[in-house]
């Protein structure tokens, strides 16, 4: 089965969205930096399935962010890298590596 992020969102929306209004962006920002964390202790430590699983909540705690603040991430990405680079324009990117190594 194959996964959009606008699918992701909505399979969000759909599970969590009055939960996740009631605690605003303020706090699930605070989630959203905690998963963070867990995954950078599972891609320094972790095993395949728990760096995995790690992912899985930052993508989901994200798209959560985005349903509260009213973007649609699946637009924002193609809009943004849905061309290439953002910087160059190109794929792959041909940016200066001294710029953003
Ligand atoms: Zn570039």
């Amino acid at each position: 089965m194959s996964l959009s992020v606008r699918d992701l969102q909505q399979i969000i929306r759909d599970t969590y969205d009055s939960k996740d209004r009631r605690r605003g962006v303020e706090g699930t920002f605070m989630w959203f930096m905690e998963e963070v964390g867990e995954l950078s202790a599972a891609l320094r430590n972790g095993t395949d399935a728990e760096r995995a699983a790690e992912f899985a909540d930052v993508l989901a705690w994200l798209a959560t962010l985005a349903n509260i603040a009213g973007i649609d991430l699946d637009a924002a990405v193609r809009a943004k890298y849905g061309g290439g680079c953002p910087g160059c324009r190109q794929t792959p990117c041909v940016c200066d590596q001294a710029a953003k190594p």
